[in-house]
C-alpha cells in the first residue's frame, strides 16, 4: 500500500504528503489503499488534483475542497452510488462548500472490506504493484475504506496534530557483516553536507542526511543491542528501522533477533536487501524467507516494503532514502519545536580535552545555550553545542542530534533529558524525583502485591511474553506447536522471539523492555549474560526436558509462579 502511495503520487504528479492528504480527505485510511488501488478512486483523485492545479495549488479552496469530502465521506463509507456508472457521479467537492455535502449519500456497501483482501491475492500472483484490478464488475464501486483511521503507535507521545512535522529518527540494524556499516557510511559520505572541520565528521551517535525529501536523523551505533539498550531505559528513539539483509545471506539468527526487536518496539521496518551487485545475490529468496515470517512484501500482497541496495555501488540507496521519507510521512512525526523541551541521551564520553561530552536526541522543544539539562538526578548547564557534523550551534529543534558540553558526569544512553530554565528550577526537579524515588521505594516494600496486579484486571486478557531459545531448529518448532495450543481466551502467550542457541544479552533486553521469561531448552546461558539477567530482575530457566518446560509455561500462564527471594 504505501508503495502504492509512492506510485500514485508521482503518477498523478503531486507530493506523498499531499497525496496522503486527499486520500485522507476522501476518508480513504492509507492501510486500505490496497496494491491493486480502484480505478474510480484514482480517477476522483486526478481530478481533485486537476481541479487545485486550475485553482492555483496551495490555495485555501484546495484544503476545503477535502475537507468537505471527508465530512461527506465520513457521512457514508461510499463515495459513488453502485447503481450508476462508477466515474459519473465522482464529483471532486465544489470549494467553499461548507457543510457536508449529502449529495451523494448512497447505501453503504458492505462487502467492503471483504475487496481489498480479494485484490490482494491477484497481487500475490505477481502482478506489479502499479496493476490496478481490471475484473471490477461494471457499476461496481469505489471503496475506500475509512473504517480502519490509522493507529497512533502506541506508546509514543502524541503531541497536539498542529504541531510542525518533524524528521525522522532512523536506526540500521540487521546480521553481522551483512553491510550495516557500510550502509550508513555511503549515506554519510552522500548525503552529508562537510562540516565545519573540513568534512571529518567525528562520531557522534548520530548524523543528519540531507534528501531530496527532506532531513532525515541516523543513529549511528548500527545494531539491536544500542536500539534495545536505549528502549531498556524507557526511551523509544527510532521512529523507523532499516533491517539490512544481505541478498547473497538471506535471513539469519541476528536479523531475526532484529526484526523481533523492531516488531516489540512497535517501530516500522523498510527492509533493505543489500549487495545486490553481488553475482549470486538472490533477492527474491530473502522475500520468499520473509513471507515465512509472517512479514509479506508488498509485491507479493502484503505491507512490508522491501528495498534492493548496494551500499558499495550506491544502487538503491535513494529509492531507501524516499521510503524512509514516505513511511515517515505516513507516521505523521510531529513535535512542537515551541513546546516543553524533552531528550534522550544517544550516547556519551569523555574526551580528554573537552571533558564530558554528551550526544542528546531533541524529541520535543528546543535546546539553548545556557539551559539546565537534568538527567536523572543529575543535572549540567549546557556550555557549548555542536551539531553532528561538527558545527557549533546556539540551539537546536526537535529530531536535532546535539552533542553537549556541560555534564558533570557520563550519562548513559537512553536516559531521558528534561531541562530547567536556571539552576534554582534544576535543583527543584532533582529533588522532586529523588524524593519520587524514595516514595516508591517505600510503597514497594511496604505493599504486597494485589491479586490485581498479579493476575491483571479482572476479565482482561493477560499476555505472557516469552522468549525462547533451544539447541535445534526442530526443538524449537516443536516447543512452539505446544505453546501455540495452550493459548486461551484470556491468556496470550507472545513468544516475542524464537531462536537456536544459547540466550544472548540482546535476549535479555528485549526480555527486561518487555518482562518476558526466558526459556532455555537443552541450552543455558553464558555467565556473563547470566549475570546481566540477575541485574535486570530477567528470569532465564533451563530445561533439559520439553514437558519440565511447558509446566513451567503452565506455571507461568495461571501466574502462580512462586517469586524466587
Ligand atoms: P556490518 O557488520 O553489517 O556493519 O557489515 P559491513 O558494513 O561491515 O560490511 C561487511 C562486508 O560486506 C564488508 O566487507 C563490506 O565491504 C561488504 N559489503 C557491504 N555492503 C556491500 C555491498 O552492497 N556489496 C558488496 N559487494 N559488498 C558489501
Amino acid at each position: 500500500s504505501k508503495v502504492r502511495i509512492y506510485t500514485l503520487a508521482k503518477e498523478v504528479g503531486v507530493e506523498n504528503h499531499r497525496m496522503l492528504e486527499i486520500l485522507d480527505g476522501l476518508g480513504v485510511s492509507y492501510k486500505s489503499v490496497s496494491s491493486t488501488i480502484e480505478e474510480d478512486t484514482v480517477e476522483l483523485i486526478k481530478q481533485i488534483v486537476a481541479e487545485e492545479g486550475a485553482q492555483g495549488a496551495g490555495s485555501g479552496a484546495a484544503a476545503e475542497a477535502s475537507q468537505a469530502s471527508t465530512s461527506s465521506a465520513s457521512t457514508s463509507p461510499a463515495n459513488t452510488s453502485p447503481a450508476q456508472p462508477a466515474a459519473d457521479d465522482v464529483q471532486a467537492p465544489t470549494p467553499g462548500a461548507s457543510a457536508p455535502a449529502p449529495t451523494a449519500a448512497p447505501a453503504p456497501e458492505p462487502r467492503s472490506s471483504e475487496m481489498p483482501a480479494a485484490s490482494s491475492s491477484a497481487g500475490a500472483q505477481g502482478s506489479p504493484v502499479s496493476t490496478p484490478v481490471k475484473e471490477r464488475q461494471p457499476g461496481e464501486v469505489v471503496q475506500p475504506s475509512s473504517m480502519q483511521p490509522g493507529n497512533p503507535q502506541p506508546g509514543t507521545p502524541q503531541p497536539a496534530s498542529d504541531a510542525p512535522h518533524r524528521a525522522p529518527v532512523v536506526t540500521i540494524m540487521g546480521h553481522v557483516d551483512h553491510g550495516k556499516t557500510s550502509l550508513l557510511d555511503y549515506i554519510r559520505k552522500t548525503k552529508v553536507a562537510a562540516g565545519e572541520a573540513g568534512g571529518i565528521t567525528q562520531h557522534v551517535g548520530a548524523f543528519e542526511a540531507q534528501t531530496s525529501k527532506g532531513r532525515i536523523v541516523f543513529i549511528d551505533t548500527p545494531g539491536h543491542e544500542a536500539f534495545t539498550t536505549i528502549r531498556a531505559r524507557g526511551a523509544n528513539v527510532a521512529d523507523i528501522a532499516i533491517i539490512v539483509i544481505a541478498a547473497d545471506d538471506s535471513l539469519m539468527p541476528q536479523t531475526r533477533e532484529a526484526i523481533a526487536h523492531a516488531q516489540a518496539a512497535k517501530v516500522p521496518m523498510i527492509i533493505a536487501i543489500n549487495k545486490i551487485d553481488l553475482a549470486q545475490a538472490d533477492p527474491d529468496r530473502v522475500k520468499t524467507d520473509l513471507t515465512q515470517l509472517n512479514l509479506v512484501p508488498e509485491e507479493y500482497g502484503g505491507d512490508l516494503i522491501v528495498v534492493p541496495v548496494s551500499a558499495r555501488s550506491g544502487e538503491g540507496v535513494e529509492d531507501l532514502l524516499e521510503y524512509i521519507s514516505l513511511t515517515a510521512e505516513l507516521e505523521d512525526l510531529r513535535a512542537d519545536p515551541k513546546g516543553e523541551f524533552s531528550g534522550v541521551i544517544i550516547e556519551g564520553k569523555v574526551d580528554k580535552q573537552a571533558g564530558v561530552l554528551a550526544t542528546v536526541m531533541v524529541q520535543e522543544g528546543t535546546l539553548h545555550i545556557g539551559d539546565f539539562l537534568v538527567v536523572g538526578e543529575k543535572y549540567g548547564k549546557i556550555k557549548a553545542m555542536t551539531d553532528s557534523a561538527g558545527g557549533r550551534i546556539k540551539s537546536a529543534g526537535p529530531s536535532t542530534p546535539v552533542q553537549v558540553l556541560g555534564f558533570s558526569e557520563v550519562p548513559d544512553s537512553g536516559e531521558k533529558v528534561r531541562s530547567a530554565k536556571n539552576e534554582h528550577a534544576a535543583r527543584e526537579l532533582v529533588e522532586a524525583r529523588a524524593s519520587d524515588r524514595r516514595d516508591t521505594e517505600n510503597a514497594r516494600v511496604r505493599s504486597r502485591l494485589t491479586l490485581e496486579e498479579m493476575m491483571g484486571p479482572l476479565g482482561s486478557v493477560r499476555t505472557v511474553n516469552l522468549i525462547l531459545r533451544a539447541d535445534t531448529q526442530g526443538s524449537v518448532e516443536a516447543i512452539q506447536g505446544i505453546l501455540a495450543r495452550k493459548e486461551s481466551d484470556d491468556v496470550k502467550l507472545n513468544v516475542m522471539f524464537a531462536g537456536i542457541g544459547s540466550p544472548s544479552e540482546a535476549d535479555v533486553l528485549l526480555a527486561s523492555t518487555a518482562e518476558a521469561t526466558i526459556l532455555c531448552f537443552s541450552t543455558t546461558p553464558a555467565g556473563g549474560v547470566k549475570k546481566m539477567a540477575e541485574g535486570k530482575g530477567v528470569d532465564i530457566k533451563s530445561f533439559r526436558i520439553i514437558y519440565e518446560l511447558i509446566d513451567e509455561v503452565d506455571r507461568l500462564i495461571k501466574g502462580t509462579t512462586e517469586p524466587v527471594f
